[in-house]
């Protein structure tokens, strides 16, 4: 009855490519090929031709795509970037890393997205770039963003770190914007066995530059004479370890989101008529790739709902428990002005415990306790 439910299990998804991945990395060991090996450029190709996208450049994590495509971007010292004030840290961070400066605007309570309808309103001269999160796997409203990004000449980065194998419209998230920063940390919809990232563009010059960066600033191409460093980058590649991985795993992403979204399916069932619970609700223009199923609870009792589940051994995550304006990095406690939905999501929301493999049984065990707690 108590036996400890985690927030994810990563095991049941591993045991089904384990021999394949341990042989692709016995490859890759073999070849001692562990830097930008083959298998990079394949991967790279590989989740190109997977998004429908010219260019992806593998780089080391999720954040680093964040930082090295603002920079390639072209947004540096004195720009401001419309960031969402309700996100993962690195959202922000990577712009304060570029030498920018993030202005917070409100998000939709419905989507926990960036609203539009906020963004004309902190616009300045300054504004180079807008940074949509799909939070939680859901697109953000990229066609307003889009059509208002073309309107005052900025630039669109979306950070797509949770929403691999989601779409919006036709496309896949990770494909809209001038770029999008995709991640593959192990919790991520697609995992490596360590951090990873990758930075996915149509814009040739825009990939050209991310490479360079990646590799001290160094120009791309055959080693030797001509490769001079042509500007400060960093050091930023994915293993070659980690692309021989997430190559056997990628064919298997889209069977991974359907479960997930099957799984969030029948939370939706066991949770409908919840009182107190506000279910994900579904932009009809995105397909939700689930990357956490989060509910909104009354916020006078969200952490006392969670910690009714957790004596019953139910893990579950309050994502984000803190607005970004309000982190000490942001200035503390500080309030920031028309941020009230960022505030008051960080206050109610509860992610559930969601995998591909989470067996039903687990789920009716997670609603019955949140009906319990919330009784
Ligand atoms: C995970 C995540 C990142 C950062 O990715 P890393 O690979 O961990 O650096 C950025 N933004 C969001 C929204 C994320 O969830």
């Amino acid at each position: 009855m108590n036996a400890p439910l985690p927030m994810l299990d990563l095991s049941a998804g591993l045991a089904q490519h384990r021999l394949e991945i341990e042989r692709a990395m016995a490859r890759v060991i073999a070849t001692g090929a562990f830097i930008q090996g083959p298998d990079v450029a394949a991967f790279e190709a590989e989740m190109a031709s997977y998004l429908g996208v010219s260019h992806c450049v593998a780089l080391h994590s999720g954040t680093d795509a964040l930082v090295l495509g603002l920079r390639a971007l072209g947004v540096g010292p004195g720009d401001e970037v419309i960031v969402p004030a309700f996100s993962f840290c690195a959202t922000a961070e990577a712009v304060s890393v570029v030498g920018a400066t993030p202005v917070f605007v409100d998000i939709d309570p419905r989507t926990f997205n960036l609203d539009p309808a906020g963004v004309e309103a902190r616009l300045s001269r300054h504004t180079r770039a807008l940074l949509p999160v799909h939070l939680f796997g859901q697109g953000a409203a990229m066609d307003t963003l889009l059509e208002l990004s073309a309107r005052h000449g900025l630039c669109v980065l979306e950070d797509a770190a949770q929403a691999l194998g989601g779409s919006y419209g036709p496309r896949r998230l990770g494909s809209l914007g001038h770029a999008a920063a995709l991640s593959f940390f192990p919790s991520k919809n697609l995992g490596a066995f360590g951090d990873g990232g990758m930075l996915a563009t149509n814009q040739p010059e825009v990939a050209e530059l991310c490479r360079e960066l990646r590799e001290h600033g160094r120009k791309s191409g055959a080693p030797g004479r001509g490769r001079e460093h042509e500007r400060i980058g960093c050091n930023s590649r994915l293993d070659t370890l980690q692309a021989a991985v997430l190559r056997v795993k990628l064919p298997w992403l889209e069977g991974a989101v359907a479960a997930r979204r099957t799984a969030a399916a029948r939370y939706d069932g066991l949770l409908s008529g919840l009182p107190g619970a506000t279910l994900p609700w579904r932009d009809p223009r995105s397909l939700h790739s689930f990357h956490q199923y989060t509910l909104r609870l009354p916020a006078d009792r969200r952490d006392h709902v969670q910690a009714r589940l957790l004596a019953q051994g139910i893990q579950t995550r309050v994502y984000y428990a803190t607005p970004l304006h309000r982190l000490p990095a942001y200035g503390g406690g500080r309030s920031g002005p028309g941020l009230a939905q960022a505030e008051a999501a960080s206050r109610s929301v509860l992610s559930l415990p969601l995998w591909p493999e989470i067996p039903a049984s687990a789920q009716a065990r997670v609603a019955d306790a949140l009906r319990q707690a919330l009784a």
